[in-house]
């Protein structure tokens, strides 16, 4: 899933790298968490892999330890905003119906305020 030549420009990478600012929360050995700029909830947070990866639709099953340390991560930012308990939903957008702009895969994670089903 690795796409290194994309990575020199993506605004996502150089949030990773230090070379852009973001509100950071936490960290993992994979994966990196950030506050959206835009939140569309109370706690609105990007997880991201370290490595560049273009999107959920790119990811392989030898990605699967990335994976799970971004959702491992979610949860302990989760837990740390205090919407654990409550719940929170944890979303992949992938192409252009589903809204995706930054060609970075990450997992937004929302929560503080309940939430209607189908999404929008
Ligand atoms: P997408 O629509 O691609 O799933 O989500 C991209 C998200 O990244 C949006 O929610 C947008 O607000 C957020 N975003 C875009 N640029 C930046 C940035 O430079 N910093 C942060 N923190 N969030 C960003
Ligand atoms: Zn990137």
């Amino acid at each position: 899933m690795s796409d290194t030549a994309a990575a020199g420009d993506c605004i996502f990478c150089r949030i990773v790298a230090g070379d852009l600012p973001a509100d950071i929360l936490d960290r993992s050995d994979h994966a990196v968490a950030f506050r959206d700029l835009n939140p569309q909830a109370p706690v609105h947070v990007l997880v991201i892999p370290r490595r560049h990866v273009e999107n959920a639709a790119t990811v392989e099953h030898d990605d699967g330890a990335v994976i799970a340390d971004m959702v491992v991560l979610a949860r302990r930012v989760a837990q740390d905003q205090g919407i654990a308990e409550r719940g929170y939903r944890l979303v992949f957008n992938v192409g252009e119906d589903a809204t995706n702009t930054v060609p970075h895969l990450h997992l937004h994670l929302l929560g503080g305020r309940s939430m209607t089903w189908p999404p929008g």
